[in-house]
């Protein structure tokens, strides 16, 4: 006779599944066929090709739906852009009930948009049910409240237009809410692209807008990628891309020099970090939740296990037997763990990235369990003894597949989890809190969850450094995204960029011979002057320039009134290579406290100010402006360092109000590494508009100085000299800007270019930037008043010094 305790072991489960009988019976009213949502009507192309979207469980056809061309696009975009003028000065309270009513309709609608969303994904309605459709009422709630207080808090900014929106299939219904909330909320109006594979929930979700929003302002277009790229090239003010990062790449490119705004949300291949006196079956429970929530089809799946090797062993032994346990089947069963993969292509990817980890020596585990004999699953697969470098370690597999690597110290640990060339999330192990917390901060990520995993909220801002993309989703600090400051209009710069495919060319360099010296002499003075060549300035030494080649200065009237160094990419390299070092020696500059940044910020200030009428002289010799003018730029930088020495203990982040018990913590972290050309106007305080902000907020930097009028910039090294800055945090390397900065966007090691030089160098900076997929910030050629408050400093320039990471800390039992 068995014991009670036997049968409940060996109970099976009952199937337990949802009814699909709702949403079959809305794909029959649309007779399974669906047209463009564009002004809030559907609309039938002539002519137009449909596609199908399946059912990964079963591949049985949904419904079709149209591959819009050009046409349509721009149709759609034509809507949103009619539609804008009356929406955006709809007033935020306004806005505010709109975006309240959809977010009462889709908990309406809930079960609805849950099903449909299982059955055209593939993923467990426990999941669609509980996560998806809740996170997306969720952010059309939070979002409206900020419609509701932009008025008044974020008074100094404005809409930024026609928003392209382009998303991935994983999370079709989520995705659709993180782009289209925010920026509806902040009176842009938008078309969205979900993915040819998943594009029906979005159809559905237009059925609520079309009842609420006026016409135009959401609209949503089918298609696969050729669609998305000729909404890219739209007239649209902004594109906000959520998919892998080759094609972030390609709408880079496609976007350089437009002065269209553009975030990229891309992929990931996040590290799950456990530890030594980490609860061990916690974590297990955390690792599955990790990388097999959604099938792995998540950008920020914990898909590399870290693990400290003394519990290593033990560790894995106890994954196996949960993995055992999973139970992998209909999405529409209630008890089930995990669905099926999106797509036969999918799929195969996937099966083709276990051989690859294989044959690359991996030792495969996957759970003896049943799966279902039709449709796409996949077995949670397991790959151990790995080396770091090995391919199915480095590349995103995007599946239920999760690697494994082991380390001894926490310093092993924190250099496994940034072996990476991306840094969407991370997930740390450990009952140490000094520990965990120690690994938090120094893990590159943009979220990272401290005994957790796979948190969002839509009070949180959610995004990625390196080649995981810029810009964040989510939170305040999501707004921006959709924001542009009150005074700026779009940009619209005077350079059209080389057609699609043209090579770029962006000007060699060729050092030109100085002049032969003549006899100058001082005025009214009988003897010779010093001859005195600045140098450059890396790591807080005065060095010659490479090349051995030097630029003449002219005057205003075209007289040469000095020389500086000509650089070349070696002096680029070693002003990296010492902004590096000094990035991260200890105690590394952004290690350093806010109060102490200031404080040197304020020594900086006070010794220019020493200084005032020398940088004067210079500026009226250079520039052949007045003295009163010259004097109004000397005083507004000194003024603009004390902005920022301000700054600099007042930006760290804060806490963020998500639904997580405990603390979820956003961090201004500063971005590395930046490499900053200078604009010709204003050659001081340009340079200080600059350099400050990325300074203040714990950044090293390489200066280009302004090429036409570099000689501020040098005669600025001696204040620096004189102020307790630590070698290597500001670097100054004078020449042609063109060709330097094509150096540093091309550097690895630098993390982020800002360039205010002319249209076309805008352009190629962009372009370029897309090889790592730098964050950049251009100027686009275009003018700005470097001298008003408004425009030359504050928090754009605070924005773009940080990235903001978001550690959620859960407290409690
Ligand atoms: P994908 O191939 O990059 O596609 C994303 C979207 O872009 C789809 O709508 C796609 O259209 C469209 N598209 C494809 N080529 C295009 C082009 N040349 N121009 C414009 N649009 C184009 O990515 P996916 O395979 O769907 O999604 C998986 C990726 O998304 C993973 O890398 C994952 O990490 C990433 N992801 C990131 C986040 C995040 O927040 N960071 C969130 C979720 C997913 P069709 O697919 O319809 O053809
Ligand atoms: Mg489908």
């Amino acid at each position: 006779m068995s014991t009670l305790l036997e049968i409940f072991k060996t109970m099976e489960y009952g199937p337990a599944p949802e009814s699909p009988s709702a949403v079959n019976a809305w794909l029959d009213e649309h007779n399974r066929k669906f047209g463009l949502f564009i002004n809030n009507e559907w609309v039938m192309p002539k002519g137009a090709k449909y596609f199908a979207s399946h059912n990964p469980s079963n591949e049985e056809l949904l419904a079709e739906t149209v591959q819009a061309g050009q046409k349509e696009v721009d149709a759609a975009v034509a809507a949103a852009r009619g539609a804008f003028e009356s929406w955006n000065k709809t007033p935020g309270v306004v806005r505010a009930r709109y975006l309240y009513a959809i977010a009462r309709n889709v908990q309406k609608h809930h079960r609805l948009l849950a099903v449909l969303e299982s059955m055209d994904n593939g993923k467990p309605i426990r999941e669609s049910r509980d996560i998806d459709v809740p996170l997306l009422a969720r952010h059309f709630y939070y979002y409206a409240g900020w419609a509701q207080l932009m008025e008044t808090e974020l008074r100094d900014y404005q809409s930024v237009g026609v928003v392209g929106q382009i998303i991935p299939w994983n999370f079709p219904l989520l995705m659709l809410g993180w782009k289209i909330a925010p920026a509806i909320a902040m009176g842009n109006t938008v078309v969205l692209k979900p993915a040819e594979f998943t594009p029906l929930t979005a159809l559905l979700f237009t059925e609520i807008c079309q009842g609420i929003l006026p016409p135009g302002v959401v609209n949503i277009i089918t298609g696969d990628g050729r669609t998305g790229a000729a909404l890219v090239s739209a007239e649209v003010d902004k594109i906000a891309f959520t998919g892998s990062t080759e094609v972030g790449r390609i709408l880079r490119r496609q976007t350089a020099g437009s002065g269209k705004k553009l975030s990229l949300e891309l992929g990931g291949k996040s590290p799950f970090v456990v530890f030594e006196d980490a609860d061990l079956d916690g974590a297990v429970e955390g690792v599955v939740d990790a990388i097999w929530f959604n099938q792995g089809q998540v950008c920020c799946a914990g898909s590399r296990l870290i693990v400290q090797e003394n519990v290593a062993a033990k560790f894995i032994h106890k994954l196996k037997a949960r993995m055992e346990h999973m139970r992998v089947g209909d999405p529409l069963d209630k008890a089930i763990d995990m669905g099926a993969i999106v797509d036969q292509s999918q799929w195969e990817t996937v099966d083709q990235w276990v051989k690859t980890g294989v044959s690359e020596g991996a030792e495969l585990f996957q759970p003896d369990i049943k799966l279902p004999e039709k449709g796409l699953f996949y077995r949670p697969t397991l790959l151990t003894g790995l080396d770091p470098a090995a391919a199915a370690v480095q590349e995103e597999i995007f599946g239920p597949v999760l690697v494994s690597l082991t380390f001894r110290t926490p310093t092993e640990a924190v250099e496994l989890a940034n072996n990476t060339r991306y840094g969407l999330a991370a997930s740390v192990w450990s009952d140490n809190i000094n520990l965990a917390l120690d690994a938090a901060s120094k893990i590159k990520a943009g979220s990272v969850w401290v005994n957790c995993t796979n948190q969002f909220d839509a009070a949180s801002g959610f995004g990625g450094y390196r080649e995981s993309g810029f810009g964040r989703e989510g939170g305040k600090e999501g707004l921006f995204e959709y924001l542009r400051p009150k005074w700026m209009e779009r940009p619209r710069p005077d350079f059209t960029p080389p057609a699609e495919g043209t090579k770029t060319t962006w000007g060699e360099h060729v050092p030109a011979r100085p002049p032969m010296p003549s006899t100058q002499r001082a005025n009214g003075s009988d003897k010779p002057r010093v001859d005195r060549t600045p140098k450059m300035y890396i790591g807080g030494k005065q060095v010659r320039p490479d090349g051995n080649y030097t630029l003449t200065v002219l005057d205003s009237g075209g007289e040469v009134i000095g020389q500086v160094g000509d650089g070349n990419r070696k002096d680029i390299r070693d002003a990296v290579e010492a902004a590096h070092a000094a990035h991260l020696s200890k105690p590394g500059w952004a290690m350093r406290h806010g109060y102490n940044r200031s404080q040197i910020l304020y020594f900086i200030a006070e010794n220019l100010d020493a200084r005032n009428a020398e940088f004067v002289e210079r500026i009226v010799e250079m520039t052949g402006r007045t003295r009163k003018s010259a004097q109004a730029e000397v005083d507004a930088a000194v003024e603009r360092l004390f902005t920022y020495a301000a700054w600099a203990d007042k930006y760290g982040g804060e806490v963020q109000e998500t639904t997580l018990r405990g603390l979820t913590v956003a961090v201004n972290e500063p971005m590395g590494v930046v490499g900053i050309a200078c604009p010709d106007e204003y050659p001081l305080l340009g340079f200080i508009s600059l350099m400050a902000p990325a300074i203040a907020r714990g950044n090293t930097v390489v200066m280009i100085p302004s090429q036409k009028h570099p000689l501020s910039a040098t005669d600025f090294y001696q204040v620096l000299d004189t102020s307790d800055v630590p070698g290597g945090v500001v670097n100054i390397v004078t020449g042609d800007r063109e060709h330097l900065v094509k150096t540093l966007v091309q550097h690895e090691d630098v993390d982020s270019i800002w360039y205010f030089g002319s249209a076309k160098g805008s352009y190629h900076v962009e372009y370029e930037s897309a090889a790592n997929m730098k964050r950049t910030w251009v100027g686009y050629g275009l003018p700005r008043d470097w001298m008003s408050r408004e425009q030359g400093e504050g928090h754009e320039f605070l924005h773009e010094a940080t990235q903001v990471k978001n550690i959620w800390v859960p407290t409690g039992e």
